[in-house]
């Protein structure tokens, strides 16, 4: 893009009397205007996703673009504060780190020049807007449209047809350039074409409690299915002409298992295209990769192929016929009967297909996304398919686009930075590792404090408006924002929590400095415990807030509507970030490098990338505790008996109770009882306390005890702090995305 053209577009621009959402209408039509896909040259990379959490896109884009500064001084002349484009609300076409992921590496590809498109789903509806109403969670529809959809263009001629058996849809695109050294684009597809059709464009992760809901579901990831690979197929077509080369011009990353009807789809296109089946499998299998993102057993998608065959029959007719395939060949390959039945794409016994077994089947390369968890994938999850073809499986490691999450989050931290050792590694972030030389100084010590302590008074006062909460003073920030999820352990924090208020209120801990526990996090909508762990956090806090032997010494906020734009600015603030997972459960995590990157020290599991964290950091710059995965797995074979530890704990016991003695209430919901008896009787298919808790609480709350301590020297705690600022740089996504360009799409990027 011409730098100039836009800027002197912006000097010319009438702004008064002009709305914010009219202006950043306008503001962004203007840098549209400027911006050109780049041409396709080579072989290109496609990134199938059902979320695309890309949150606001306004200041990211010009920040991509290199004019947002300028921007900024340009609107302030016209007396308009660039702060006034935060009422417009994130995109939040995703749910959590997942969506993120996709949205980061995106950016990141478009960064380093890697020809990388993204292919999703424009919702109209994104995940839901999330109050709190008495402490519990109310859901309201995201209509993020209303505010304009200035960065997409819909392009009305390359609408493509979707068909399902009892009804054809139109999938119309929406792309959104994203700019970079290259501009890439992400395709949105909507559904239309009548109301049946347009539902499937309608919500993200509609309930799949019913047959209803699961068809929708099916249909959903089917359409953008069909849709990327009718799109790739015709592109390549008009490219490159003939189909035998297609492998050799597209990879297709499949983020996760929701776009693996890409697959079946591939080969069906090909099929009718005139392509032998056996030669449409071969080009699948040199097209396809599977990235990995869980190996909790819920979210492994397995469908039932009754309900496939119902509105897809020829998919199910090649999922069939791939699973026949497949059987022959690892029966071939000397795979034992038991092995054969693990990695079956069919499972007869529940008559479903498995989305897993065939991206792993098909897939050139299977990622894990932190070492640990493709070290897991590989000795557990798909441990057959390993055996037998250890070469597919390979691991890259998450990142976050440092543009989004260290530039744009924390200006201030970045001109510390440039201080010491100049702008360069703006565009080089390896280069961030000279900033090590420094953070022994002084001058650099007392900086970057002052640079906490103004992110700390930002965020406060974000808070106050918010969440009309008060917040002053110099504090402790210990944070704990993600998905709201047991696995998660937000109910150990919060249990932690209870322990502190009531060791500060016996006088227990006169040295304790003061302290802000901060939450963020959504529920799903359906996910009962979840909804009682938020609603148990807020009974928590108020009665912390209401408390006046302890104020001043230990706050708790939970924000409401947590996403991208409230990490951004949690993140740059926060001392202390709490990744507390179940050891073995957080495949990578991404919030752990944010915090990490803006000098947050990690207080955590050996758990997902935590691990390569602290490997870089230093575990003395950081706080682990808990149980290993080693551990873990063991207490899971048997033998674990949460009723022990506490008998051994009775402390924790007496915490425990809190849940259903009367000192903090549900609201007659019966929910705190739930969640009680999940962790000492055991409910549904779980075994008692299935997340450990009690096993890592104790270790947990010293951890807590003696970051507090450590924290009373400042200095001291700063320069741990800063030890993790320098030591961020492998967690970009550039590194990731370079990674992946060159381990498993073999791909160049343009060369400059
Ligand atoms: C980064 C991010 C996540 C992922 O956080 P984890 O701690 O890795 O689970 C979720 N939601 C939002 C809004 C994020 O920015």
């Amino acid at each position: 893009m011409d730098k100039n053209l836009f800027l002197n577009d912006l000097k010319l621009l009438e702004t008064e009397n002009k709305s914010a959402v009219q202006l950043y209408n306008e503001i962004s039509a203007l840098a549209m205007h400027r911006l050109q896909a780049s041409a396709k040259k080579g072989k290109c990379a496609h990134y199938l996703s059902i979320e695309f959490l890309i949150g606001r896109v306004f200041y990211n884009n010009l920040l991509e673009l290199g004019v947002l500064e300028e921007t900024a001084k340009i609107l302030k002349k016209k007396g308009v504060d660039i702060s006034v484009f935060e009422e417009i609300e994130d995109a939040a076409l995703g749910n959590g780190g997942l969506g993120r992921l996709a949205a980061c590496y995106l950016d990141s590809g478009a960064a380093v020049g890697v020809p990388l498109y993204g292919y999703g789903i424009r919702y109209k509806f994104g995940l839901f807007r999330q109050k709190f109403e008495n402490g519990f969670q109310i859901e309201m529809p995201d209509d993020w449209q209303r505010f304009g959809d200035p960065w997409s263009v819909r392009r009305e001629h390359e609408r493509q047809v979707v068909h399902f058996a009892d009804m054809d849809v139109e999938a119309v695109p929406y792309d959104m350039p994203i700019a970079g050294k290259r501009v890439n684009v992400l395709r949105l597809y909507q559904a239309e074409g009548s109301e049946s059709a347009e539902k499937i464009s309608g919500v993200l992760y509609p309930a799949d409690d019913t047959e209803e809901g699961k068809l929708l579901r099916i249909r959903q990831e089917y359409f953008l299915s069909a849709a990327a690979v009718g799109d790739i197929v015709k592109e390549h077509e008009r490219l490159h002409g003939d189909l035998a080369s297609f492998a050799q011009y597209s990879a297709v990353q499949l983020n996760d298992t929701h776009p693996v009807f890409a697959i079946p789809e591939l080969i069906r296109v090909l099929v009718k295209k005139g392509v032998s089946y056996v030669g449409a499998v071969k080009i699948a299998k040199e097209t396809f990769d599977y990235t990995n993102h869980t190996i909790l057993p819920e979210a492994l998608e397995c469908w039932d192929a009754r309900l496939v065959r119902k509105i897809l029959p020829d998919i199910a007719g090649i999922l069939r016929a791939l699973s026949d395939t497949q059987a022959r060949l690892h029966k071939k390959r000397g795979y034992t009967r038991a092995e054969i039945e693990q990695t079956a794409i069919y499972q007869p016994k529940n008559q479903t297909f498995s989305m897993a077994n065939a991206a792993v089947f098909v897939a050139d390369k299977v990622n894990g996304v932190a070492d640990i968890h493709s070290e897991i994938i590989k000795r557990k999850l798909f441990a057959a398919e390993y055996r037998h073809m250890p070469e597919k499986f390979t691991n890259v490691t998450n990142g976050v686009a440092q543009r989004r999450w260290l530039m744009l989050a924390n200006p201030e931290l970045c001109a510390l930075i440039d201080r010491r050792i100049g702008k360069e590694w703006r565009q080089d972030f390896e280069k961030l590792s000279e900033f090590g030389h420094f953070i022994c100084e002084q001058k650099t010590i007392s900086e970057f404090i002052a640079v906490k302590r103004e992110k700390k008074n930002q965020l406060f006062s974000h808070i106050a408006k918010q969440e009309k909460t008060q917040m002053n003073g110099e504090r402790m920030v210990y944070a704990q924002v993600k998905r709201l999820h047991e696995y998660k352990r937000q109910l150990m924090t919060a249990f932690a929590l209870v322990r502190l208020y009531r060791d500060l209120k016996e006088n227990k801990l006169p040295d304790f400095t003061p302290s802000l526990f901060l939450f963020g996090a959504k529920s799903a909508p359906g996910y009962a415990r979840a909804k009682g762990i938020i609603k148990y956090i807020n009974e928590i806090i108020a009665k912390i807030d209401a408390d006046d032997a302890v104020r001043g010494r230990l706050a708790g906020v939970f924000v409401t509507e947590y996403n991208v734009s409230y990490a951004e600015k949690i993140v740059a603030a926060a001392d202390v970030s709490l990744q507390v997972s179940t050891a073995g459960l957080e495949a990578s995590g991404t919030g752990n490098m944010k915090f990490m990157m803006n000098g947050a020290v990690t207080l955590g599991t050996m758990d997902g990338a935590n691990i390569e964290i602290v490997e870089k950091a230093g575990e003395k710059n950081n706080y682990i505790f808990g149980a290993r995965v080693e551990e873990i797995e063991r207490l899971r074979a048997g033998g674990y008996d949460p009723a022990a530890y506490l008998k051994d704990h009775p402390e924790w016991a007496k915490i425990a109770e809190t849940l259903v003695d009367g000192t903090y209430s549900d609201g007659g919901t019966g929910i705190f009882r739930e969640l009680y008896d999940s962790l000492l009787v055991g409910a549904s298919w779980h075994k008692p306390d299935h997340y450990f808790i009690f096993r890592d609480i104790e270790e947990y709350y010293q951890a807590i005890l003696r970051a507090n301590a450590d924290y009373a020297q400042r200095e001291r705690f700063a320069e741990k702090q800063l030890k993790n600022v320098a030591n961020s740089a492998y967690f970009s996504s550039d590194r990731s995305v370079l990674e992946y360009a060159d381990k498993i799409w073999h791909i160049q990027k343009d060369e400059r």
